[in-house]
C-alpha cells in the first residue's frame, strides 16, 4: 500500500476559534444578556476569554475527557465555554434547562459532571438538583461578582475565573477522536441517552453544515441561532460562524416575537435557524403589527416538519427564503437539507414550492435509505415510505455508557422516522413511527394532516394523534388551537380537507385546547396528547 504523503493535521475544535482570531478578529458576537442589556464582544476578545477560561478550567481540575455541563441560554459566555472546554480536552454537556429538574439531576449525574456553569435565571434548578448531584464539585453563575445571586449553594463567579486567569493559553493536541461535547435526547420514552460528539465528527460536521447547498453560511452573514445552544450544539451553528467569520447575534431568553423581531433589525441579521413553533409566535407578532424584515433573506426551519403555509408566508409575504431541514440529535445534527438542483431553476412558482416542502437531500458525508418491513430496500420513487436509516462520520455508533448494546441496523442508525425518497434523493418525512395513524392497515401521516390543518387562518396550532377505533383500529383525531380572537367551527375545518387529502385520511373529530403541550425543544408532545385522549370516543367509533 503506497500512502499518501500529506500531513497528519488532527481535526480540532480550537482550530475553528483560533482560525476566527486570526481572519475575522474584529467580527462581532452580539448577545442579549441576562443582566437585560446587549452585550458587544469580537471573535478576538472570545478567543481570549476562552483562552482565560480554559486556564480557569485547569485551576478547577478538570483533567481531559472529564465533563463540564452548561445550562444556559444563547450568549457569548455560552460560545466562550464551546471552545475553552472542548478545545482544552474536556467535554462540553450542554443541558437543556427545560427540562424537569429530576431529568436534569438524572442527566447530570449520569454524565458525572464536575463542572457546571449556569445562567442565573436557572439558580432555582440548581438549588432544587445541587444536594443530589454528588460529582459536581463546581457550580459557576455566569455573571460578574456585582450580580452574584445570594444564594444556599456555594457559587463560583464566571467573572471572577476569567479574571483571575492568564490569557496565555496554548491548545492542546490530540487524537482527532477525543469526545469534545455531550448532548442527551429529548427522552419522550425512557431515560435520556447521551450522544458523544468527537472533534474529528464535529469538525466534518462543520466544513458540511457551512456549504452553499447545506446552511450556505459565509463572512458576509449575520446569523441570529434561535434554537438554542443545548439542542445539538444549537444545529452547529457556533461551530459554523467561527470557520465562516460571521457575525453572531444571540437572543439570550427573549424569544418571543417582538423581541426577536426587534434583534433582528437593530444587527441587521441576514439568516436565523429554528424550529417552527418559534416562528409561528414571531410570524403572527409581525402581521398583527405589519412589520417587515429589511435585511434578513433566509431560516433554516427544522426539527419538525415546516408546515408548507409557513414555508409560503415566509417566502410570499416576507421575502425570507425558507431551507428546510431534517436531523436528530443523533447526527450532530444534520442529515438533509432542501435546496433546489439546477434542473429546477425553470419550474413554476408552485412546482418549486412542492420541492420545497420536503426535507430534501443528504449533505455530503451522510448516507440514507429506507426500508420496509423485511429490512429490503424500498425504491427512490417518492411513494414508497419505510424506515430511514442513515450512517456517516457525524451519526452516532453507540450511545454514551451504553457500550455493550449496538443500537445499530446492519452498520446503519434506525432513526424511528418513516419517510420516502424521490428519484432526485429528496426524502421527506412521512412521520414519526410513532405517531402514524394506523387506519383499516392503512397509514395516514400525521405531518399531513397538521399541515392542511395551520393552512387555515384561524388555526394557530394542530397536532393529529390516533384515536382508538373499532372497525379501523385508529382513526386520526385533530387537536387544534385557535390564533388569538380568531373564530372557526369543527364542521367549517373538516370541509377545509376536501379536495386536500383522500377523504379517508380526514380526521373523524376536531377538538378545540387553549394550548398543546410542548417539550423541551420546542416540539409538540403528542405522546403527552395521547395519554390526554386515551379514552376518548370518537363520534364514528
Ligand atoms: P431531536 O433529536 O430532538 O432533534 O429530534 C430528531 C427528530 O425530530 C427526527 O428524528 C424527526 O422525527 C424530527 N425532525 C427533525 N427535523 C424534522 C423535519 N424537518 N421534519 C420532520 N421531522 C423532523
Amino acid at each position: 500500500m503506497l500512502k499518501g504523503l500529506m500531513m497528519d493535521t488532527p481535526l480540532a475544535i480550537s482550530a475553528l476559534i483560533k482560525h476566527a482570531d486570526r481572519h475575522h478578529g474584529d467580527a462581532q458576537i452580539v448577545s442579549r444578556r441576562v443582566e437585560g442589556d446587549i452585550h458587544r464582544c469580537t471573535y478576538r476578545d472570545l478567543h481570549r476569554r476562552a483562552r482565560q477560561m480554559a486556564n480557569a478550567l485547569g485551576t478547577l481540575g478538570v483533567q481531559t475527557s472529564e465533563r463540564v455541563a452548561t445550562l444556559a441560554w444563547n450568549g457569548y459566555r455560552h460560545m466562550e465555554l464551546y471552545f475553552a472546554v472542548s478545545g482544552s480536552g474536556a467535554v462540553l454537556h450542554t443541558i437543556n434547562p427545560r427540562l424537569h429538574p429530576e431529568q436534569i439531576a438524572w442527566i447530570v449525574n449520569h454524565a458525572e459532571d464536575k463542572v457546571l456553569c449556569f445562567d442565573i435565571t436557572f439558580l432555582p434548578i440548581i438549588e432544587a438538583i445541587a444536594a443530589h448531584c454528588g460529582t459536581v464539585k463546581t457550580w459557576v453563575a455566569m455573571i460578574d461578582k456585582d450580580r452574584m445571586p445570594p444564594s444556599k449553594v456555594s457559587l463560583t463567579c464566571y467573572e471572577d475565573l476569567i479574571n483571575a486567569n492568564s490569557d496565555r493559553y496554548e491548545w492542546p493536541e490530540f487524537d482527532e477522536n477525543l469526545a469534545s461535547s455531550l448532548c442527551y435526547t429529548s427522552g419522550t420514552t425512557g431515560n435520556p441517552k447521551g450522544v458523544l460528539y468527537s472533534h474529528r465528527s464535529t469538525l466534518l460536521h462543520t466544513y458540511a453544515a457551512a456549504l452553499p447547498d447545506a446552511l450556505n453560511m459565509s463572512a458576509r452573514d449575520a446569523i441570529l441561532p434561535v434554537v438554542p445552544m443545548f439542542h445539538v450544539n444549537a444545529w452547529g451553528l457556533p461551530y459554523v460562524a467561527a470557520m465562516t467569520g460571521a457575525k453572531v447575534v444571540f437572543p439570550g431568553a427573549a424569544l418571543d416575537g417582538k423581541s426577536l423581531h426587534d434583534l433582528f433589525e437593530a444587527e441587521r441579521v441576514t439568516v436565523s435557524a429554528g424550529v417552527p413553533t418559534v416562528w409561528q409566535g414571531l410570524l403572527t407578532y409581525m402581521e398583527a403589527n405589519h412589520l417587515k424584515f429589511s435585511t434578513m433573506n433566509r431560516t433554516v426551519i427544522g426539527g419538525s416538519a415546516c408546515p408548507p403555509a409557513m414555508l409560503r408566508l415566509f417566502q410570499e409575504k416576507y421575502g425570507v427564503n425558507v431551507l428546510h431541514a431534517w436531523g436528530m440529535t443523533e447526527m450532530s445534527p444534520l442529515g438533509t437539507a432542501c435546496t433546489l438542483k439546477n434542473k429546477h431553476l425553470d419550474l413554476s412558482p408552485e412546482q418549486r414550492l412542492a420541492v420545497q416542502y420536503k426535507q430534501g437531500r443528504v449533505i455530503f458525508g451522510v448516507d440514507m435509505k429506507i426500508v420496509g418491513d423485511d429490512g429490503g430496500d424500498l425504491p427512490w420513487d417518492g411513494k414508497a415510505f419505510g424506515d430511514l436509516l442513515v450512517r456517516g462520520p457525524w451519526v452516532l455508533r453507540k450511545y454514551f455508557k451504553e457500550e455493550n448494546v449496538d443500537p445499530l441496523r446492519d452498520g446503519w442508525f434506525p432513526t424511528g422516522d418513516v419517510s420516502t425518497i424521490d428519484p432526485d434523493g429528496y426524502m421527506q418525512i412521512t412521520d414519526r413511527s410513532k405517531d402514524v395513524i394506523k387506519s383499516g392497515g392503512e397509514w395516514i401521516s400525521s405531518i399531513d394532516i397538521e399541515n392542511v390543518a395551520v393552512s387555515h387562518p384561524a388555526v394557530a396550532m394542530a397536532a393529529c394523534i390516533s384515536a382508538r377505533h373499532p372497525k379501523w383500529d385508529e382513526r386520526p383525531l385533530l387537536v387544534v388551537v385557535r390564533k388569538p380572537n380568531a373564530q372557526v367551527t369543527k364542521e367549517e375545518l373538516l370541509k377545509h380537507y376536501e379536495g386536500k387529502i383522500a377523504k379517508w385520511q380526514i380526521p373523524d373529530d376536531v377538538v378545540f385546547v387553549d394550548s398543546i403541550p410542548l417539550g423541551a425543544t420546542g416540539k409538540m408532545l403528542k405522546n403527552r396528547l395521547r395519554e390526554q385522549f386515551k379514552d376518548y370516543r370518537l363520534p364514528s367509533a
